[in-house]
C-alpha cells in the first residue's frame, strides 16, 4: 500500500532518503526552505565535489573516530563503491584522484544533481520549495511557513528530517531547526564548527603581503597529534585540509580554556639532520633567505620564522625569532626551528565559515534505524546528526549513507522489507519501473 512520506531538507541526505522511499512506491514530498534544492551540494562541487574516498573500507570507517561504531552499519550498507556505482548510473562516472579521493569526471555537482532530480521526478517525488519547517502542532502535524509566509500543515505517515548543520547559512542550512526540536523535548548537542579555519593574530606585514599564500606539503602538530597536508595563509589566520583536520582538537583545547599552540613543520619530509645538511649547503655566512632556498623552502618561510618574534607567549617563539634574526649561522638550530614554527591560535574561524558542523542530534536520541526515540515515525539523516569527519569525501559519504539508512529504517517502520540500498546504484530505470509497476 502506498503511504505518504515527508522529507524535510533537499540536501544530499534528504534527496537520498527520498529516493529510497520513493523506489518502494510511496508518495514522497520533499520540503525545502530555499528557492532551489541542494545549494550546499552545489557549492561543494565548486571545489571538485569530492564524493568519497577509495581507501579500504575498514580504514575508511576509522576516519569517523569516536563516531565510527555508530555510522559503520550505514556506511557498510551503502559503501563508497555503491556511491560510485550510483553516480555512474546517473550518467556521472567517477575517478580516483592521486590522493585516493573520488570525484565525478565532470568535477562538479550540477550535472549529477540535474540527473538525480530527473530520477526523483520519474519516481513522482514532489519538491515543495520555499517551505520552512517550524516544528510540530500540538497534535503532531508538521508545520511549515509557505512561500508567501502562509502557514502550511502536513500529516504524512512518516517523515525524515534532513536539515543539515549550520555552516554557510546563506546556502540554506542555518541550524534554526534546533529550536523546534528542543521545544519538543529532543536533546540537541550545541552546534559547533568542524573542518574550520583557525584565527591567528598575524602581523600586518604577513596579513597584507602573504594572505592567500599556500603552504604545501607541511605538517601541523597540536599536542600529540600531527597532520600532514596543505594550508593557506588567510588574513584571519589559516585555512586548508591540514588545519581542518585539527578542528576537533583545537575546539577541545579552547573549551578547556587553553590557548592552543600549533607547531608548523615546513619540511616534514626531511628529518632534522637531513634538513641541517641542506641548509648548510649555503656555506659562509649566508642570509636567511639564501639558506632557506637551499632547502627548497618558499620565501614565506622566512616571514613565518621572523613572525614568531612578534607573537608573545610561547617560549619557543623567542628562540625561533632569535635564530631567524641571527641569519641562521647555526644550520642545526635553524633546522630545528623550521620543523616547529610556533603559531598560537586565537580561536576557530566561526561556524558560518566552517566546511561542516559538529553537534546536532546525538546517537542516543535515535535508534539503530535513525528514528527519533521520542517521536516514532520521524527519522533523522545527514549533517544534523551529531557526528564529525575530516574532509576527503567522508562528509558526503556519511551524509548519503545515513540518508539511505533513514529511508530504509522508515520503510521497515512502515512494515516494508528493509531493502538493500546498495542495489540502488545498479538498478536500471527499466528495472525500477518494473519494480514500481
Ligand atoms: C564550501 C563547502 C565545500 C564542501 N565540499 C565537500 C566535498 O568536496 N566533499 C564532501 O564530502 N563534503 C563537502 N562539503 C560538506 C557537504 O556539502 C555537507 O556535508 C552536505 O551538504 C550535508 O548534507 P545534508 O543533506 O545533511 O545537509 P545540507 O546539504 O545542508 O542540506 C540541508 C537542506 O535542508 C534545508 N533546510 C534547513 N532548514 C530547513 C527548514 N527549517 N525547513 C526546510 N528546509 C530546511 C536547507 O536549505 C538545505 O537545502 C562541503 C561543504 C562546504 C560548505
Amino acid at each position: 500500500m502506498s503511504r505518504s512520506v515527508a522529507i524535510i531538507g533537499a540536501g544530499p541526505a534528504g534527496l537520498m532518503a527520498a529516493e529510497v522511499v520513493a523506489r518502494a512506491g510511496h508518495h514522497v514530498v520533499v520540503y525545502e526552505r530555499m528557492p532551489s534544492p541542494a545549494r550546499k551540494f552545489l557549492m561543494a562541487g565548486r571545489g571538485g565535489l569530492n564524493l568519497t574516498h577509495s581507501e579500504p573500507l575498514d580504514r575508511f570507517v576509522e576516519r569517523y573516530g569516536p563516531d565510527a561504531p555508530w555510522l559503520a552499519p550505514a556506511i557498510r550498507a551503502f559503501p563508497p563503491e555503491a556511491v560510485r556505482a550510483w553516480c555512474q548510473a546517473l550518467g556521472q562516472p567517477t575517478f580516483v584522484g592521486s590522493s585516493g579521493r573520488v570525484f565525478p569526471h565532470a568535477f562538479k555537482a550540477s550535472p549529477l544533481l540535474r540527473a538525480w532530480l530527473g530520477r526523483l521526478a520519474d519516481l513522482s517525488v514532489e519538491l515543495r520549495l520555499r517551505h520552512t519547517w517550524r516544528g510540530w502542532s500540538d497534535d503532531g502535524a508538521l508545520l511549515f511557513e509557505g512561500a508567501d509566509g502562509a502557514p502550511v500543515m502536513a500529516r504524512p505517515d512518516a517523515c525524515v528530517l534532513a536539515l543539515g548543520g549550520a555552516s554557510w547559512p546563506r546556502l540554506g542550512a542555518d541550524g534554526s531547526w534546533t529550536a523546534p526540536l528542543m521545544a519538543a523535548g529532543i536533546p540537541v548537542t550545541a552546534l559547533a564548527p568542524a573542518n574550520s579555519g583557525l584565527r591567528v593574530a598575524w602581523t600586518p606585514l604577513l596579513r597584507e603581503r602573504h594572505a592567500g599564500t599556500p603552504l604545501k606539503r607541511i605538517a601541523l602538530t597540536l599536542g600529540h597529534r600531527t597532520v600532514r597536508g596543505e594550508a593557506v595563509i588567510t588574513e584571519a589566520g589559516l585555512e586548508g585540509g591540514a588545519v581542518y583536520a585539527l578542528t576537533r582538537d583545537v575546539r577541545a583545547a579552547l573549551d578547556r580554556g587553553e590557548r592552543p599552540l600549533l607547531h608548523l613543520d615546513l619540511r616534514p619530509d626531511l628529518n632534522e639532520p637531513e634538513l641541517t645538511q641542506q641548509l648548510g649547503r649555503a656555506g659562509g655566512r649566508p642570509s636567511l633567505p639564501n639558506r632557506l632556498r637551499k632547502a627548497s623552502l618558499p620565501p614565506v618561510a622566512a616571514v613565518l620564522l621572523r613572525e614568531a618574534e612578534h607573537r608573545p607567549g610561547p617560549p619557543d617563539a623567542a628562540t625561533v625569532a632569535g635564530v631567524a634574526a641571527g641569519a641562521a649561522a647555526d644550520a642545526a638550530a635553524l633546522a630545528r626551528c623550521i620543523k616547529a614554527v610556533p603559531i598560537p591560535v586565537d580561536g576557530l574561524a566561526g561556524l558560518a565559515r566552517a566546511i561542516s558542523t559538529a553537534g546536532g542530534i546525538p546517537q542516543g536520541t535515535v535508534d539503530a534505524r535513525f528514528m527519533l526515540r521520542a517521536r516514532p515515525g520521524t527519522f533523522v539523516a545527514g549533517e544534523m546528526l551529531d557526528w564529525e569527519a575530516p574532509t576527503g569525501g567522508y562528509l558526503l559519504q556519511a551524509t548519503l549513507a545515513t540518508g539511505a539508512a533513514a529511508g530504509r529504517g522508515l520503510l521497515a517502520w512502515l512494515g516494508e522489507p528493509a531493502g538493500d540500498t546498495a542495489t540502488i546504484s545498479h538498478t536500471s530505470p527499466v528495472a525500477q519501473a518494473a519494480r514500481l509497476g
